[in-house]
């Protein structure tokens, strides 16, 4: 699913060709035991699910391009919910014309390669739903 070199408390990871995004980096993050950290890389994907959140509905609309992209920027935070790796990714990426579709990135098909920079913190972070927002914000 992937490969990593480590250096310090940062890993550079190659995720396999063809795998999903989300799955992959939370696989990572079980094996090293990440359990708050951040995350930024670039790629190339064939499909990609956003998830807009409405403030005022709360309700989520959840978008899929299928198509080939650039990867011109992911970048996020790993925290812990519920015993499990919590991925907060947002995703940037660009179209066959150059132009961009981006957002709050649910999954993401790899395509091409996917190489990221994962870097591991030494505090911890839970999530706990905020009913104000809809959203899960860090619980501090
Ligand atoms: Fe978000």
């Amino acid at each position: 699913m992937y490969k990593y070199r480590t250096s310090g408390d940062k890993f550079v990871l190659s995720l396999d060709n063809h795998v999903e995004i989300s799955a992959a980096l939370a696989a990572f993050c079980e094996q090293l035991d990440i359990r708050c950290g951040a995350v930024y890389g670039i790629g190339a994907i064939s499909e990609a699910t956003f998830r807009f959140l409405d403030p005022a509905t709360k309700g989520y609309v959840d978008k899929t391009f299928s198509e080939q992209m650039e990867i011109t920027n992911l970048t996020g935070n790993i925290s812990r919910k519920d015993g499990k790796p919590y991925l907060h990714l947002h995703l940037t990426c660009s179209r066959r014309d150059y132009t961009c579709v981006g957002g709050h990135l649910l999954t993401a098909r790899i395509n091409g390669a996917c190489e990221l920079v994962v870097e591991r913190f030494s505090c911890e972070a839970g999530r706990r739903f905020d009913p104000e927002t809809g959203l899960n914000l860090y619980d501090f």
